[in-house]
């Protein structure tokens, strides 16, 4: 009779435990599982960029852009979050990137945990840098660390400069806004000036860099910051 046990249901936890906001708890969760991940890319040697917007703003354009600019100086792999289609990943293979694609399913926003999964399945074994293209989204993505060096936000000047007041969040946890579409900023009702002060009043460290995948201005320096983070990057393995 000793050994029968008690069933689950009815077996009580000993003193108090308060579950009170089971959100906060998930996002700890998130940030252990990102931590991990962290550390994996330390030991490697792998620069890790987190890029966020909202939708059609450029962002796989954009890595496509880079991949034909950096693929015979860089090993780069690219994740791509998307809710439904592999349409991004397939557009980043087509001018020679080595992408995987993550379908999310709906989920809205890529979690940590979706990042530690792919990477088990990747060769990361010589990669420089990993490109994360997140869900278009500029609202819960800014809740999820994904153990990123840099989380990078792309504004498009086709969709308004008053988005650093309006998603804080995202600016305040991003370490550069990139400005994409630059080259239609003579068209537009867009202020590079304003846009750039809205996001320094939200975050005073943030940098701001203007460029096109279009007419090609601006990704010179775009190349070039991120050779720098690579530099800096690999130089904190070799002493580590
Ligand atoms: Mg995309
Ligand atoms: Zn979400």
């Amino acid at each position: 009779m000793g050994n029968v046990k008690a069933p689950k249901s009815s077996r009580n936890s000993r003193g108090t435990v308060a579950c009170d906001n089971t959100t906060m708890h998930l996002l700890q969760a998130n940030d252990f599982v990102a931590e991990t991940i962290r550390k994996r890319m330390a030991d490697n040697g792998i620069l890790m960029i987190n890029i966020v917007s909202s939708a059609g703003s450029g962002k796989t354009t954009l890595m496509q852009e880079t991949v034909k600019r950096l693929k015979d100086k860089y090993n780069i792999a690219i994740l791509v979050g998307d809710l439904e289609t592999e349409r991004d990943a397939d557009r980043i293979k087509e001018v020679g990137g080595n992408a995987l694609q993550i379908v999310t399913g709906g989920i809205c926003h890529l979690e940590a945990q979706m990042i530690w999964q792919a990477i088990e399945g990747m060769n990361l074994e010589g990669v420089d840098i990993l490109f994360v293209e997140n869900v278009g989204n500029l609202v819960c993505p800014a809740s999820f660390d994904l153990g990123e060096d840099y989380r990078i936000t792309l504004i498009s000047t086709t969709e308004g400069d008053d988005k650093p007041k309006k998603y804080p969040k995202m600016f305040l946890t991003s370490e550069m806004m990139v400005v994409s579409k630059a080259d239609l900023l003579p068209y537009l009702p867009f202020s590079l000036e304003l846009v750039t002060k809205d996001a320094m009043d939200v975050n005073p460290d943030i940098e701001v860099l203007s460029l096109s995948s279009t007419s090609g201005e601006g990704l010179d320096e775009w190349c070039e910051w991120l050779a720098t983070k690579v530099k800096e990057k690999t130089t904190a393995k070799a002493v580590s």
